[in-house]
């Protein structure tokens, strides 16, 4: 359950902190980094991602943001 450098294959590129979850962005805590990865767990170290902001403004955001990139498509 260590960082095997892998993570890096599916590095996600810097977009905004808010922005990256609703983008599909998910941060592994093993590995310290945003994946963009269709897994729950990271292909790395194999622990389980987060793909949800913590806080409730962020959550807000990301919630309309999902809504808004919805609309887009
Ligand atoms: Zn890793
Ligand atoms: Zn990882």
């Amino acid at each position: 359950m260590v960082c095997k450098g892998i993570c890096h294959k599916y590095r996600a590129v810097w977009i905004s902190q808010t922005l990256r979850y609703a983008s599909g962005h998910k941060r592994c805590l093993g590995c310290d980094l945003y994946l963009e990865w269709d897994g729950l767990h990271c292909p790395c170290c194999g622990k389980k991602l987060r793909c949800k902001p913590r806080t409730g403004k962020s959550k807000q955001m990301f919630v309309e943001q999902k809504m808004g990139l919805q609309k887009i498509q």
